[in-house]
């Protein structure tokens, strides 16, 4: 890009997907040892903004010390005479790809939760101020997004400065999130589609409704609906509903439309309500994950900020990839924080009645809408450490998933069908072919959970 040629580092989109690990960092903003960052932007007026304007609130990048950790607020704010509130989402989401067309510099997740490195290379070459970022930033959002009229960037690091602006920031988070609150998937005819992750997890798609806020927590309904329509051949898309195919998994024939389309035939059919069968997609930006644990039948979840061991022994990390990748996995599910709110929150596989175990930080951020009886049966890390400790604790909280183990059985849809040609059925039990017929012996197993360590088959005896 030429447009860049004034710059120390080389910027474009073959710098996305970059990874930058610890020993080739030279610092880093954000992550999990850094609880005080966030990613911002908002909508001004035109005479609130100098445009063009970057300023940083606090120690610049060449006078912070090679290798350390550091807390970071990115305030990006905007005017323009089609800028409105409803864009602030998704403005704020391409802080994440823009800043990944940045040689040397990996940005991960959103909001409060992000986490960027710049590595040495691009340190060295002269990326040294976050001036230099900003100025790349501007001028990207401004080509990208000719709707902006003005803008002007805010670095802060200095820490109380970022913890002040980080708790009036999850105010206005959590009003954007609400708003969506009480609308509908039945009740509009539009969805929303993302595929801005498509250059790290070609064949995702996020699909964003009012009761299904997108993965990465970061756009929801109205973001969705705003961007489309100011921005249409940008990542985001208007979906037409179209028919409801299942209500209770949330299938739609104009999701299943679009997810085809954009996948390229990868993915044909999506359930936006469960986490089996065909669910939703994940790249590697969901806020948490839900994990099916089969000894309990019902799910665990675990959100990104969680740094312990979940109560299967593994840690986000490794259950992150197992969802990521933009594949459909049964039994892992990438999703947003504020899905969790939702009526609608896998809601074909038991919703809340089907969770078992969530981290006791993001037990307390959504409890107000865990249904009540369930709030003290849903284990945490305070509470049990493996899965035997959590079966003992939903038994002793009488967990609805414990009629489940019962039930099983009866509830089972299995059906074991095993055909075998008479050949072999003859050899089995030794009987001339010509006296078993053409179909062979047809096994059907009906809800039937069956141990066996020999099957026998014999003919029966002809009854006089
Ligand atoms: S996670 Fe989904 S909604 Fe969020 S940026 Fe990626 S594709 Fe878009
Ligand atoms: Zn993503």
């Amino acid at each position: 890009m030429s447009m860049f040629s004034d710059m120390p580092v080389d910027v474009g989109v073959i710098y996305e997907g970059e990874r930058i690990r610890k020993p080739d960092m030279y610092v880093e903003f954000g992550g999990l040892d850094v609880p005080a960052k966030f990613e911002l932007a908002r909508a001004r007026s035109m005479d609130e903004i100098e445009d063009g304007n970057v300023r940083t609130v606090g120690p610049d990048l060449k006078e912070l010390s090679e290798g350390g950790s550091y807390p970071l607020g990115i305030l990006i704010e905007v005017a323009g005479k089609q800028i409105e509130p409803d864009l602030e989402g998704v403005i704020e989401r391409r802080i994440h790809a823009y800043c990944n067309y940045v040689e040397g510099l990996m940005h991960l997740n959103q909001r409060y939760d992000i986490w960027i490195r710049l590595n040495k290379k691009s340190f060295r070459k002269g990326l040294n101020s976050l001036e230099i970022l900003g100025k790349i930033l501007v001028r990207l959002f401004k080509s990208e997004l000719p709707i902006i009229e003005k803008i002007q960037v805010t670095f802060i690091t200095d820490p109380p400065t970022v913890e002040k602006m980080l708790s009036e920031a999850r105010q206005i988070y959590d009003a954007r999130d609400s708003r969506a609150r009480g609308l509908k998937d039945e009740e509009v005819d539009s969805f929303y589609g993302c595929i801005l992750c498509q250059s790290f997890a070609p064949t995702h798609v996020c699909v964003i409704t009012p009761q299904r806020y997108a993965n990465c927590g970061a756009i929801s309904w109205f973001d969705g609906r705003a961007s489309a329509r100011i921005d249409p051949k940008g990542p985001v898309f208007r979906i037409e509903r179209g028919e409801i195919l299942d209500k209770l998994r949330g299938e739609f024939s104009g999701v299943n439309e679009a997810a085809k389309e954009k996948t390229l035939g990868e993915v044909t059919r999506v359930c936006l309500y469960s986490a089996f069968g065909f669910p939703h997609t994940s790249c590697g930006c969901f806020e948490a994950t839900a994990f099916y644990i089969p000894e309990v039948e019902g799910f665990g979840i675990v959100d990104r900020g969680f740094v312990g061991m979940t109560v299967n022994g593994l840690p986000f990390s490794t259950m992150a990839d197992s969802t990521a990748g933009g594949r459909q996995i049964d039994g892992f599910h990438g999703l947003s924080i504020e899905y969790m709110r939702s009526p609608k929150f896998l809601q074909a596989d038991g919703g809340w009645e089907r969770i078992a175990w969530i981290p006791a930080k993001l037990k307390e951020r959504v409890k107000d809408f865990i249904p009540k009886e369930l709030v003290d049966s849903i284990a945490t890390e305070n509470d049990v450490k493996n899965i035997d400790e959590l079966k003992a604790f939903l038994q002793g909280k009488g967990h609805p998933l414990v009629d489940r183990w019962v039930k099983a059985p009866a509830e089972a849809v299995a059906e074991v069908t095993t055909e075998l040609p008479a050949s072999e059925v003859a050899q089995l039990t030794g009987l001339p072919v010509t006296s078993i017929g053409a179909g062979g012996f047809k096994i059907i197993l009906k809800d039937a959970k069956i141990t066996a360590r020999k099957l026998i088959i014999r003919a029966a005896e002809k009854k006089g």
